[in-house]
């Protein structure tokens, strides 16, 4: 199994469930985003093998990596909208030649390919929850634009090289997903407002908070990701927590997990924000038998200890 974006939140979480597949794991990441701490743990593990490469460049494996590899999973890309701001080309490039490098690499050893494709798809969203038939309200100019084009343009890649070439694909449109090793200083709002908590410091909410998103624990998302990876489906796959939550309420449930005092104050609203998310996941329960398990307040418990780890941590 090659694993890009191996050293990211959902790539290093990736790597540990197929290795608990017993499957020979090969790690890919060049680390403009993704953090070695998340997969430190795997250091002394002979069946993963992590190669610090930039998938923008041709990646050749040795032979003495493996005869063949079985299934690409391309989740190398800036994410989150702090980090896809401040490396806006990059993430153009490895949404486009950094897909398709891999989707050669995949087509050389005949191996199945899933894309880590997104929510963003959808933009701001005029259908309501959003079902893959949606063909979305996306700016193609608009600040977020580079990583929800780069994200748009991967998927018809995809498509392009199942349609011309026959390659194996998949297409997962993952939605908001969090837990351990999401990234301190990458922004995301439950990272944010968990270590804000954690601190007693104000929680700081962007605009009036009357924004929704619907947030998915980490392991409903990779379960969810291993399912599609051993079905036949080739079409997009929408996986996430369809309980949708206002940003104001997700504030109300940090401080209830928490048990902190800290106050809530609201600041400027990002340009290109969408105003709702909320994944229709009839595919997922029809296609793959999957839905989430995990509730928001369950997944929080379960992210404490690591979020007291960072707060700590930063201070
Ligand atoms: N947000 C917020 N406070 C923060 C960080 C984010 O209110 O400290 C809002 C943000 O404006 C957006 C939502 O929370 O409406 C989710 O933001 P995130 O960056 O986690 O991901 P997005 O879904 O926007 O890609």
């Amino acid at each position: 199994m090659l694993v890009t974006g191996a050293a990211g939140f959902l790539g290093s979480h990736l790597c540990d469930a197929l290795l608990a597949e017993d499957c020979i794991v090969i790690g890919v990441d060049n680390l403009c985003t993704g953090n070695l701490e998340n997969l430190a743990h795997l250091h002394n593990e002979p069946r993963f093998q992590f190669i610090e490469h930039d998938i923008c460049n041709p990646l050749e494996l040795g032979s003495a990596d493996s005869d063949t590899v079985d299934t690409v999973f391309n989740f190398a890309s800036p994410a989150s909208p702090k980090d896809y701001h401040r490396l806006g080309v990059e993430t153009l490039m490895v949404g486009s030649v950094g897909t398709r490098n891999m989707l050669e690499l995949a087509r050389r050893y005949n191996a199945k390919f899933l894309q880590a494709s997104t929510s963003e798809c959808y933009g701001d969203p005029e259908v309501h929850p959003q079902m893959e038939s949606y063909w979305g309200n996306v700016n193609p100019i608009g600040e977020r634009s580079v990583y929800d084009e780069a994200k748009r343009f991967a998927e018809a890649l995809t498509v392009a090289y199942r349609r011309y070439y026959s390659t194996d694909t998949r297409l997962v449109r993952i939605f908001n997903t969090y837990g351990p090793r999401l990234g301190r200083s990458d922004g995301r709002v439950i990272s944010n407002l968990m270590v804000q908590a954690l601190r007693g410091e104000d929680l700081t909410i962007y605009g009036d908070g009357s924004q929704t998103r619907s947030f998915c624990y980490v392991s409903d998302l990779i379960d969810g990701i291993l399912r599609l990876a051993a079905s036949d489906e080739s079409m997009p796959v929408n996986i996430g927590n369809p309980v949708e939550w206002t940003i104001q309420d997700c504030a109300q449930e940090v401080l209830a997990v928490t048990g902190s005092k800290s106050n809530i104050v609201t600041t400027t609203l990002p340009s290109d924000d969408p105003t709702r998310r909320k994944p229709d996941i009839t595919r997922a329960r029809t296609l793959l038998g999957w839905e989430p398990k995990v509730t928001l307040h369950e997944g929080l418990q379960l992210s404490l200890e690591y979020f007291r780890q960072i707060a700590k941590r930063a201070e």
